[in-house]
This record gives structure tokens, sequence and C-alpha cells, in this order.
């Protein structure tokens, strides 16, 4: 291939070039602070204002509801510790998944050192949760569930219409995670009784470094950033406008034919796997085939090193992401494989794929070949696929 083959979608985007067209006027000449009383700062607040009702809109909430933050990782970190602190003196009980985003694990860890305990409710093999197990977590000290609303790394998508029934009829505060799913699943906190929901731009197309937090009015959330008044004073930094405004333009463009984007991005997806599935022996996907976020590709392939699949695809100009947590430093296989019931050794051999709307079937064959490829190297490198052969001849 001539060009950089880009599937790791579900880590970053491209900033849409639309995004980035509206966000250059407000480095420039509409530099003012929003908070100011003359007319230059009047261009900015102006602009975050049409933003925050633009995504009001998308998720069918108010306003005043949508409060903006530096990104996915912050409104997860808010939407925990401050609700654990506004709730505390009803209970210091909280529900999640164990295969939440480390944002909203390591938050749980840090809230436990804090004295607050914490329930982590099982998956199925496909990586959904198990509604039964939730109903019998909860507590009468529960403040708190949170549940993703699609997974970064199966793509696994949450009955979020029933967890949000269950959290209501106990009274219980519904947080979802829905940095995966918004942008490219249809969300009504509404219909879908969710209290809190994080976001961010980076994922749809838009700038790094800027998200939001929905939190439904009523709730009472405390800031989480001190300082001055902005975001109704619950958080504070003087706005960050360009990233505001480039989110808006990413969110009109993802909620602008939605509907046709998903089904075009789940034609290349079940194309990816079927060829994958048929091709590569000893492989197995990972996650829902169904309940699966459309740009969402993960596999396994047996006596394979994750890592070194991603090196050798890399070489063939091709960004994938594996299942180890090899960012950090550390070899242990992903937490979300490991809860899908994956052995150590195969979730080590995971792949996941992410595509959107600008990748090609040409780009996908060209994927299968070059993996059908690198696989078969690896394997034959493998003692352990020596031995499987030698084994299964006699
Ligand atoms: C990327 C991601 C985050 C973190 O978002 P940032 O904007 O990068 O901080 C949180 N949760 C999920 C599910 C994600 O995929």
């Amino acid at each position: 291939m001539d060009h950089l083959i880009y599937l790791d979608n579900a880590a970053t985007t491209k900033c849409a070039p639309e995004a980035v067209q509206a966000m250059l006027p407000y480095f420039s000449e509409h530099y003012g602070n929003p908070s100011s009383i003359y007319q230059l700062g009047s261009e900015g607040k102006k602009a975050v204002s049409e933003a925050r009702s633009t995504i009001a809109k998308s998720l069918n909430a108010d306003l005043a509801e949508i409060y903006f933050t530096a990104g996915g990782s912050e409104s997860d970190n808010w939407a925990l510790v401050a609700a654990a602190e506004a709730y505390e003196s009803k209970g210091k009980h909280i529900i999640t998944s164990a295969i939440e985003h480390h944002a909203v694990l390591h938050t749980c860890d840090y809230l436990k050192k804090r004295g607050f305990q914490i329930t982590y409710i099982d998956v199925d093999e496909n990586g959904i949760i198990k509604l039964d197990e939730l109903k019998k977590a909860i507590r009468p000290d529960t403040i708190l569930i949170s549940v993703m609303f699609a997974n970064n790394e199966i793509g696994t998508i949450q009955p979020i219409a029933e967890i949000g029934e269950i959290a209501r009829e106990h009274g219980i505060l519904f947080h979802t995670d829905a940095v995966q799913a918004y942008g490219h699943l249809p969300i009504d906190v509404e219909e879908l009784h969710i209290d809190m929901l994080s976001a961010s731009a980076h994922k749809i197309h838009g700038p790094k470094g800027i998200g939001f937090l929905y939190i439904r009015k009523g709730v009472k959330i405390r800031s989480f950033i001190h300082g001055g008044a902005q975001e109704r004073g619950r958080r504070a930094g003087t706005e960050n406008v360009p990233g505001v405004v480039g989110f808006e333009a990413a969110v009109k463009k993802a909620f602008d034919g939605l509907e046709e984007r998903a089904d075009k991005e789940r034609k290349l997806r079940d194309y990816l796997i079927e060829r994958l599935e048929k091709e590569v022996p000893y492989c197995r996907l990972n996650g829902d085939r169904t309940k699966r976020l459309p740009g969402n590709v993960n596999f396994s392939f047996q006596f394979i090193e994750g890592e070194s699949l991603l090196i050798m695809l890399d070489m063939k100009q091709i960004c994938a992401s594996s299942g180890s947590a090899c960012t950090s430093g550390s070899l242990d296989p992903s937490h979300v494989l490991l809860a899908i019931g994956l052995p150590h050794e195969i979730a080590h051999g995971s792949l996941r794929l992410t595509l959107s709307e600008e990748n090609t079937i040409e780009e996908l064959d060209y994927v299968v070949e070059s993996v059908k490829e690198i696989v078969e190297k690896l394997r034959q490198m493998s003692p352990l696929y020596e031995d499987f052969v030698k084994r299964n001849q006699k």
C-alpha cells in the first residue's frame, strides 16, 4: 500500500478538517477571555454557549446540564469522586463493572483508599454485564452505579436502558462512560435514565484535550477543579474556546448522518471479521457479534504475541493496537480480555482494529493479507505452535 492505514480509531481519531477550520479564528482574532466585559471576549463566550447548546441537543439534555472538561478521563474522575463526596452521608458503596476504562477503575482504586467500597460486576463471555449480579449487588448504602456505554477494547455495547432502569428504581445515581459511544450511537439521556455521562472530542474527530460531563439537573455534584466561576462555578479554568468550538464542529459532523455512517462502518467491520475468521486458522473474535460498536474488530490469535504482531503491522504501515498493556510498560494482558474468560496466553495474542468511515475495502484486503502473512511467520517461530502441530498430526 502506498499510504498509511489507520485502524486505531478507538485510541484517537484524525481531527476533521471542519473542526480545524472552525477552531482557527479562536486562536487568532477571537482570542479574548470569555469572562471579560469587552467585545473581544464576547465572541468566545457566544461560541461556547452555542457549542453547549449543540451538545445538549445531541443527547436530549438541557444546556445547563453540559460541563466542559479536559476530556474523558477528567469527566470520569469528576463524576466518580465528586458524586462519592456529595453522597457520602447516604452511603459509601459504589458499583461498577470489571471491564471499565482505567479512568474509572483507577478512580475507584483511589476511592477505595478513601474508605469507599467498590463492587465490580462480572461480564459474560461476550463482555455484557450480568444484570442479575448487578441487582444482587445493590445495598441500602449504594450511592452510584458506573457502567460504560460501550467498551473501548472489544466494542461490546452494554444494556444501558436496563441499567438505567435498575438504578432509577433504587434511587441510585447512574454514570456512564460514553467516550466510545457518543457520536457513534444515538443516546437519549432521558430515555436511558442516565444521570451523568462522560464524552471526549478526540474520539469523534474533534481536538484532543476537550470533553464534557453531562450532569442531570438536581444531582448534587461538587466542583472538581477549584478556582474561577466558569462552567457555573463547577469547573474552574478559562474555557478552552478553540477546543470547544472544534468539539462542536465534530459533534455536528458526527450526528449529521450518524445512521448512514454507522451502517457503512458495520459493513466494513463485518467484512473484515468474516475474512479474518475464514482465512486465519486458530483465531477467535472477542466481544459480542452484534451488540458491538460499528467500527470495532478484536481478535485473538493463538500462539502469537500481540506486540510482535503490532510491530510487524507497523512495518507494513498499518496502525493497530493489542490487548496487552504494553504502553504502561507492563506485560499483563488486558483486564477486559481476562474478564471475558480468555486465558493469559490467548489474551496476549490479541489485535484490535478500529475503523472509521474513511477506511476502504482495498485497505482491509491489504490488512487481511498482511495479518495472514505475519501470523504465519510468527507461528513458524513459536515452539508452542510447533508442539501443537506435532500433537495434532498424531
Ligand atoms: C479514550 C477513553 C477515555 C479517556 O478519554 P480522554 O479524552 O483520552 O481522557 C475514557 N474512557 C474510554 C472508554 C475511552 O475510550
